[in-house]
């Protein structure tokens, strides 16, 4: 039977506290046993007064505003903004995986430990490493690990080596890591390739080198050719090489850092293998050994007995724990379901493409008026390339800079800009196998647009952006003060 609901009906939000004072409805005196009564609001919340409907408007509105990796294409050169399956996040977001207590027994959690332990196996294939520790958060962690385990060696084996080398092509976060880990910086020059050569490290090398960072693909999208001679030569000094495999998207399956004759290596689980990123995390930057640097390695590792997984603590010089509990779960999740989505044969097919992208636009771009390749040379690019807009600035004044602000007017994103460091008017393109042709031909065209406007009305390019919700900002001003005041420009949806 059903049944007439009574007359009238109350409001269940019937306490308004932006509109009556608390004590109405609090009292005081019993809440001051809990909460210093200094600290207790007397009156009302200044709360805007707006509907429900318009916070709904509001907030879907600033949504559209970011523009994000399934948007559009996403160029960040080094920072390998591809597509992220939706399957991963939807398994990655099931209960199942998500509310696991990190403190369950090892016996309640053998299907964990097996991902875990299976995804150390695959990295370790594609790399041509024997042990990893999946503990690092980022890549940059990986480095700080990699060389505190070179630390530990040569303290172990009573060596005295407080040098590394980096070249001038390293990413950024190379020498900060070997300083934070107490060495000193020893930076070697790339040549006219754009490449380390043996030679140079012969200068630098000696008794305290510990050993040698190497980028490759090095930041100027470069595979290192001379890379078997360096290696054999720094082992004769008894140094350690350590690979910064950040870019693996460019190498997997083709080739693999432990056959070059690195002996650590990290690689960034969130770039290459597909866990959405920008914007601080999570991430994780696994770290590989060879055999004679497993006791090194940061614990627990999780290895397997008959048919049991265990976790194993009682490695003999480890350096101890770098992440609470096995390190960001979630993500490790994603990258060993990416690789089972898509196989070794699918990785190694990613990577060619995204090479081939890469080259693709990049012979399309190089012989824009103003631009110049970096190096200004022939040789075959990698995932990713750079070019100089040295000479657009000095014939327009427009800057990269600029030029970027600009593309984003185009509703398409910028690439990285001002790195590397060793690049006058830097911009760095990494297009990645998840764009198609048609979007990396538009972001072609718009290249060549903006070149056209530089030349034609640079000011239109140097007041950029102007189609875009937030204008430029005082970036001085904002790393500064770690906050910035933008200038809004409230205009309603765009796209
Ligand atoms: C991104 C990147 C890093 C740092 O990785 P994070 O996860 O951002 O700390 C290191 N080296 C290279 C080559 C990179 O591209």
């Amino acid at each position: 039977m059903f049944r007439q609901a009574k007359w009238p009906l109350k409001n269940v939000f019937e306490y308004r506290l932006d509109e009556e004072p608390i004590s109405k409805y609090i009292d005081i005196e019993e809440l001051s046993k809990y909460i210093p009564k200094r600290l207790i609001r007397r009156s009302k919340i200044n709360f805007p007064k707006l509907s429900e409907f318009d916070v709904v408007r509001h907030y879907t509105r600033l949504s559209q505003h970011n523009y994000g990796v399934d948007l559009g294409i996403y160029p960040l050169g080094s920072c390998t903004m591809k597509y992220n399956p939706r399957f991963n996040e939807h398994v990655a977001s099931t209960f199942t995986f998500k509310d696991i207590h990190p403190d369950t027994p090892e016996k309640y959690v053998q299907g964990v430990l097996e991902i875990i332990y299976e995804l150390s196996g695959f990295l370790a294939s594609l790399t041509g490493m024997d042990y990893f520790s999946l503990q690092p958060a980022a890549g940059a962690q990986g480095e700080f690990v990699g060389v505190l385990i070179m630390k530990k060696y040569f303290e172990m084996i009573g060596e005295e080596r407080d040098e590394i080398i980096i070249p001038d092509t390293a990413h950024g976060t190379n020498p900060a890591s070997a300083r934070m880990g107490g060495f000193k910086i020893i930076e070697v020059p790339s040549d006219n390739r754009g490449m380390l050569s043996l030679s140079m490290i012969k200068n630098v090398v000696g008794d305290r080198t510990a050993g040698l960072m190497l980028t490759n693909p090095n930041t100027l999208g470069i595979f290192e050719e001379d890379i078997l001679e360096i290696a054999d030569f720094l082992h004769e000094n008894g140094s350690l090489l350590y690979y910064d495999g950040a870019n693996l998207n460019a190498i997997m399956g083709w080739i693999k850092p432990g056959d070059m004759g690195f002996d650590i290596v990290h690689v960034n689980l969130h770039k290459t293998f597909s866990t959405p990123h920008g914007g601080g995390g999570p991430g994780a930057g696994p770290v590989g050994v060879k055999k004679h640097l497993r006791d090194f390695l940061p614990v627990p590792i999780v290895e397997k007995e008959g048919d049991r997984y265990k976790l194993v603590w009682d490695l003999r010089h480890t350096i101890g724990k770098v992440h609470s509990y096995f390190g960001n779960f979630l993500v490790l999740l994603r990258a060993y379901l990416y690789i089972r989505l898509m196989g070794f044969d699918g990785l190694k097919k990613a990577s060619s493409i995204a090479v081939l992208n890469s080259n693709y636009v990049f012979k399309k771009v190089r012989n824009l008026r103003g631009v110049s390749p970096y190096p200004d040379n022939d040789k075959f690019r990698m995932h990713e390339f750079v070019i100089s807009l040295d000479k657009l600035k000095r014939d327009t004044g427009v800057s990269a800079r600029d030029f970027s602000k600009r593309i984003i007017d185009y509703g398409v994103y910028a690439p990285t800009t001002y790195f590397p460091l060793i690049v006058p008017e830097a911009l760095m393109i990494e297009p990645t196998e998840t764009v198609s042709k048609d979007a990396l031909d538009t972001y072609i065209d718009v290249l060549s647009k903006v070149v056209e406007e530089a030349y034609d009305e640079p000011s239109k390019v140097i007041n950029s952006p102007v189609n875009t919700s937030v204008g430029r900002i005082d970036e001085a001003y904002g790393s500064r003060l770690k906050t910035f005041k933008p200038t809004f420009r409230w205009k309603g949806l765009r796209r």
